[in-house]
Order: structure tokens, then C-alpha cells, then sequence
């Protein structure tokens, strides 16, 4: 099996890792295998499907080159600091420099224990897995930076969680898997060293371009920033709440990573929380740029005695710059959001015109992605009421609408052009929720059906689809108090 590693993480000090190897499993079965990605890494199908990349993907065999390592991490999880976390169930296989150049990760999630799942097993089920699988590949088709899936496969055993269910792997594929926490594993152990050697470990791997005449902590801080900014902004225009942001979650190379109960807006609710166990709203939709700017700020404490050798000095100098995160926040947003309004140029006065269109969408609880994909009709030439109609009191829509058309009347392109770039950024397809849920029922029965034509059509979330009008519609009432547990 021609896996070409080329690993560089397994080459720094011992104590960033520990060498495992994966535990067997009973009946490895491949189900799903991302044909794109695989050619990306210089794989093929067949290879990965065959009995021999059945065992690799499963962990019961490793392919030849691989350095297999669980790395150390720490975070802050709804607040609290864990010194020590880690990938309790998870393991690197090793890198691959993919056609494009670019340098991944290539780790099995759910085989088996390492020293660092504490009283975990190790192990992944069956749902969790395909939902990690589709959605972060709805969100790679989406145009957000993530994590990627390049395999699903079937254990052929139980794992249990409060019910037994079936047992599967997940094969993830990441920039990296560098953490905010990473570096707060080093810094709680006062390990200044490690603190350096990470530092410019990440700054090589993921923004070797960063003048780095600030130094490396700033230049990385500076990188990670703009990042997160970027990242959350993009979630934001979607509709996607991550549900557990810890600072575990959160990666350097800013990815979205960790799926557990994450969910996209059915309903436009700017406090919708998705995790049973976020009782406070911390990772609520609309909280997610302030809790990212929180992270950042952890970020931070961790590099500050690599900063300047004056700790009061290094804190100013840290503040100073995590205190242009919410300004770089909002030029995201709003570059996004201009274009979901099909604004080509930047006028004052735009996100307060967004802002407006988002509160009449939660004052009447419209679903979010309809909305917009409407929007874009009405854009191109639909009656208003294709989109007022949805609104309980569509005058006020109306009256939104004026603003909106004035907004538009000085902007230099035609209405099918506006239509067109607004159809870029609102999708027409997200993975809603109900549809998921659905999915993975079909999937532990052994249908996986649901799931191919889930990967299918959200492989192109931008293009209407007739033959998938279903996928497009929010849940029946009933549905809609969607709930993702965190026993993931
Ligand atoms: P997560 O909620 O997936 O971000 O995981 C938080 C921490 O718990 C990480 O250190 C995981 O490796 C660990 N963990 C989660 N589930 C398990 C499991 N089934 N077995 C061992 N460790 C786990
Ligand atoms: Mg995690």
C-alpha cells in the first residue's frame, strides 16, 4: 500500500507524543472512501478498499512507513482548564505532501486506547463517524477550511456508550492537528523549550510566508488571529455552530476540526445551541467570534514567555494585538456578508443593512439558508414575495427590501451577475440536521444509501439540484428542537 509518508511531527522531542500502535478489530468493512482526497494523497480507491487498506484503515495492520504517535495536548473545555488531555482516540499515522503541494495529516480517529484516554475507550461509533465524514466534506465543498475524511470503515464490533452501538473508524485528514491546547500542554508544564520548538514548528508548516521580523510568537499569534477571523466569519455566513469550541478544538492552522454536536441553523436563531451539555449558551451561533477571540487570548498566555523576556512588556505587546481581532472579525464578516447581499463594493452602512435582514429572519423564525438562496432569486428577477412570503409580517420584509434595493441601485452589475455571486456564497444544500439524524438511522440498519446521496449532493452545495429538492427543506415543526448529544 503505497502511502507516502514524509513526517516531520514525529521527529520533534519525545515529549510531544507517545508511540502507539492501534488496536485490532474484529471485521474491519470499508464503507465510504473519498475518491478525491485519496488521489490528492496519491491513493487510490482500489487500493483503500482492498482487503489490505481494510486492515490499514481499521488499524489492524500499519502501512510501511508509518510512525504511529497519539499527540500531548491540554485545553480549556467550557472554561475549565484540563492540563492534560490529548488524542485519547485518535492516532497519526504519519504526513503526506499531497499532489497540491501541501503537507497533511493522516490519522485514524476511534482506534483503540493510547496513554492519553484517560477512561475513554478509544473507540468511535458508527454515527458520530459518518457525521464527521459528511459533514466536514460538506463543509470542504462549502468553501471552509477543515478538516478532511478520506475514509469510513466498519469495526465489526460494539462500542458502548449509554446503548451498545456499532464500532467504525474514521480516517481524518488535517492541515494538522496542532491545537491552542497543544500549546497550553507546554506552557501549564512551565516547558518554555517546548513552548520555542512548537512555536516554530507551526509558523514552518503552516505560515512559512509570515514576515517573522516581530519575532515568532507574534508572527504566529498574528497568523492563528487572522485565521480564527477568517474561519468564524465563514461559519457565521453559513449558519454553522461548531457546538464545543474548547481551546482543544481549536487549531493553529485554523481548520475547523472536532466535529462532536456540531449542527447547522434550520430556524434563524442567533442564542441556538446545539450541545445537550452547553447549559450557558457559551458556544451559542452568535457567541462563536467572542469565544474565538477568548481562545486567541489563550493562545497568547502560552507564548508570552517566548515574547519578551519582561512579562509586563510581552503582555502589552499581546494585547495589543489580540485586540485587532475584532476588527479583523468584522472586515471578514462583512466581506461575506456583502456578498450574500450581493454588494460588490464596500459601503458604510452594510453589515447595519445584514443586521437588519437577520433580525426580521429571527423575529420570524425564517430558516436561514432559504432565506438567502431566496434573496438571490429575488436578486435575479423573482417576485418579493418568493421571499416575503416566508415572514409573518412580510410589510416589514418590505420595508427591508426598499433599503436593500437602493443599497443595490448604484452597484455596477447586472441583476444575473448579482444572482450569481450571491448563489456562490449561499448554498442551496447544507447537511441539515434532520436529514444527518435520518442518515445515520439508515446507516447503523446497514443502509448507507442515505449517506451516499447525502456525500453526493453536498459535494455541490452551490448548485441546484431538482432531483434533491427534499434536501433542501428545513425539518417539519416537529424536527426542529434538534438536539446533538456530547457522547460523541
Ligand atoms: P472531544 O470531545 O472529542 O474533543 O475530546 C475531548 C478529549 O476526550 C480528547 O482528549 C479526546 O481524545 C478524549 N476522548 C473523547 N472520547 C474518547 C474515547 N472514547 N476514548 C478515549 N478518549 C476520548
Ligand atoms: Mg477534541
Amino acid at each position: 500500500m503505497p502511502f507516502v509518508f514524509d513526517t516531520t511531527y514525529a521527529r520533534l522531542p519525545e515529549r510531544f507524543f507517545a508511540r502507539v500502535q492501534p488496536t485490532r478489530v474484529a471485521r474491519p468493512e470499508v464503507l465510504a472512501v473519498n475518491a478525491a482526497l485519496a488521489d490528492l494523497l496519491h491513493l487510490t480507491v482500489d487500493e483503500l478498499t482492498s482487503p489490505e487498506g481494510a486492515e490499514i484503515l481499521a488499524g489492524n495492520r500499519l502501512p510501511p512507513g508509518a510512525d504511529s504517535i497519539a499527540l500531548a495536548y491540554a485545553g480549556h473545555q467550557f472554561g475549565g482548564f484540563v492540563p492534560q488531555l490529548g488524542d485519547g482516540r485518535a492516532i497519526l499515522l504519519g504526513e503526506i505532501v499531497g499532489r497540491n503541494g501541501r503537507r497533511v495529516d493522516v490519522q485514524l480517529k476511534g482506534p483503540g486506547r493510547t496513554p492519553f484516554s484517560r477512561g475513554g475507550d478509544g473507540r468511535a461509533a458508527l454515527g458520530p463517524v459518518l457525521r464527521e465524514y459528511l459533514v466536514s466534506e460538506a463543509m470542504a465543498a462549502l468553501g471552509v477550511p477543515t478538516t478532511r475524511s478520506l475514509a469510513a470503515v466498519a469495526t465489526g464490533e460494539r462500542v458502548y456508550r449509554e446503548t451498545p452501538l456499532p464500532g467504525a473508524v474514521l480516517t481524518r485528514v488535517a492541515s494538522s492537528h496542532i491545537r491552542v491546547g497543544t500549546f497550553q500542554f507546554f506552557a501549564a508544564r512551565r516547558d518554555v523549550e517546548a513552548v520555542q520548538t512548537l512555536t516554530t514548528y507551526a509558523l514552518d508548516r503552516h505560515y512559512p510566508n509570515a514576515p517573522r521580523d516581530k519575532g515568532p510568537a507574534l508572527t504566529l499569534l498574528n497568523c492563528v488571529i487572522g485565521a480564527q477571523a477568517k474561519l468564524v466569519a465563514h461559519w457565521l455566513s453559513i449558519g454553522f455552530v461548531h457546538g464545543v469550541m474548547n481551546t482543544d478544538n481549536t487549531s493553529i492552522a485554523g481548520e475547523t476540526i472536532d466535529y462532536g454536536p456540531c449542527a447547522f441553523l434550520d430556524t434563524y436563531d442567533s442564542k441556538r445551541v446545539f450541545s445537550s451539555i452547553d447549559h450557558g449558551g457559551r458556544y451559542a451561533f452568535s457567541n462563536q467570534p467572542r469565544i474565538a477571540m477568548w481562545n486567541l487570548a489563550r493562545l497568547a498566555e502560552t507564548l508570552l514567555p517566548i515574547m519578551h523576556d519582561d512579562e509586563t512588556k510581552a503582555v502589552e505587546m499581546a494585547t495589543e494585538l489580540l485586540e485587532t481581532y475584532p476588527s479583523r472579525f468584522e472586515a471578514e464578516y462583512a466581506t461575506i456578508m456583502r456578498k450574500k447581499l450581493g454588494f460588490t463594493q464596500d459601503r458604510e452602512g452594510d453589515l447595519a443593512i445584514a443586521k437588519g435582514f437577520l433580525e426580521l429572519l429571527e423575529e420570524s423564525r425564517v430558516d436561514f439558508t432559504t432565506a438567502f438562496r431566496r434573496l438571490a432569486d429575488v436578486a435575479d428577477g423573482a417576485a418579493p414575495s418568493h421571499l416575503g412570503d416566508l415572514f409573518r409580517a412580510p410589510d416589514s420584509f418590505l420595508n427591508w427590501a426598499a433599503k436593500w434595493r437602493s443599497r443595490l441601485a448604484d452597484e455596477p452589475v447586472s441583476s444575473a451577475e448579482r444572482a450569481a455571486t450571491m448563489r456562490r456564497v449561499s448554498p442551496a444544500f447544507i447537511p441539515r440536521n434532520h436529514r444527518v439524524e435520518e442518515m445515520i438511522a439508515a446507516a447503523v440498519e446497514g443502509d448507507l444509501k442515505p449517506f451516499e446521496r447525502l456525500c453526493n449532493v453536498l459535494g455541490k452545495p452551490y448548485e441546484d439540484q431538482p432531483d434533491a429538492i427534499d434536501l433542501t427543506l428545513p425539518p417539519g415543526d416537529e424536527q426542529w428542537r434538534y438536539v446533538t448529544f456530547c457522547g460523541t
